[in-house]
Order: structure tokens, then C-alpha cells, then sequence
């Protein structure tokens, strides 16, 4: 896509510091570095969002994932990693082609938040057997 900021990257019109090619993806380093390591997996072919992928093509995208993860927690010696992907404006996506953000972890004040607030006290057992209900309805083969 012309105009997209991580199509550029791939063909080579922005520069960027991959980490790691294979026929379906690149990684790189995140311009931001929320913490030291920060990388972006993003497949060669522009995908705007997750409801764009079928089932085989976000395999391809995660395939390398545990492997290039491993890689960054041993090269920084990290304690642990975060696995991200923001879908849509609301969710924090900026830049529409899909991305995976690997974000290693070295404490709680690395730079890295998300926040997860505890909703279980406005919903009963029935509202959850409902909220099943309506998605398992809208599963499609
Ligand atoms: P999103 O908010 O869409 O999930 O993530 C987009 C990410 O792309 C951000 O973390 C941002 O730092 C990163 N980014 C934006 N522009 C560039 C760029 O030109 N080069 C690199 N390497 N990363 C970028
Ligand atoms: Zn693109």
C-alpha cells in the first residue's frame, strides 16, 4: 500500500534495524523503545487489522514469534515479555498494517503499562452465560 509508514519499511524506503526476515515477515526495532529491545513483527503483505488475517496467515505472522522472543529476553536478559496487538483507534493502533509489538520486561516500572481494571463485581454468572451465548452466535467456520 502506498501510503502506508511499515509497507515503506518493507520495501526499503524508510530505513529501519531489522532483526529478523523470513518470507512472510520482518521484524525491527520499535522507534520508541517503550523498554530496550521493543520490537515490531509485521507481515511483507499489508494487512490493515486482525480481522483482516484468516487463520494460516497469522500463523505465519506468530510462527517466528517464540524464536525471535527468545532472542531479545537472552540478548537483554530480560525477566519476562509482553505479547501485543492493538486492533482499531480505540485499542491504541496507530499505524494500520498489522503488527505484533514484542516488548521485553525487566521490572514494574520499565516504562511498559497496561492497565487491567477487575469488572467482576458488575456481572453475574447469567450476564457471562449470556455474553457466551451472543459471540459463540457470531463464530463463523
Ligand atoms: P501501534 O500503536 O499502532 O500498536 O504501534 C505502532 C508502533 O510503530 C509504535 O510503537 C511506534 O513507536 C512505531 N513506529 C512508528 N513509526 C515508526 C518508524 O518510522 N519506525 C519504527 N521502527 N517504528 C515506528
Ligand atoms: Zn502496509
Amino acid at each position: 500500500m502506498t501510503n502506508c509508514l511499515f509497507c515503506k519499511i518493507i520495501n526499503g524506503d524508510i530505513p529501519s534495524v531489522k532483526i529478523f526476515e523470513n518470507n512472510d515477515i520482518i521484524a525491527f526495532l520499535d522507534i520508541s523503545q517503550v523498554t530496550k529491545g521493543h520490537t515490531l513483527v509485521i507481515p511483507k503483505h499489508h494487512y490493515e487489522n486482525v480481522f483482516q488475517l484468516d487463520g494460516d496467515t497469522i500463523a505465519s505472522i506468530f510462527r517466528p514469534i517464540p524464536k525471535i522472543a527468545e532472542a531479545i529476553k537472552s540478548a537483554f536478559n530480560a525477566n519476562g515479555i509482553n505479547i501485543i496487538n492493538n486492533n482499531g483507534e480505540v485499542a491504541g493502533q496507530t499505524i494500520f498494517h498489522y503488527h505484533v509489538h514484542i516488548v521485553p520486561r525487566y521490572n514494574e516500572d520499565d516504562g511498559f503499562r497496561a492497565i487491567y481494571t477487575n469488572h467482576m463485581d458488575k456481572y453475574s454468572r447469567e450476564d457471562l452465560v449470556e455474553f457466551a451465548k451472543r459471540i459463540t452466535d457470531n463464530i463463523k467456520d
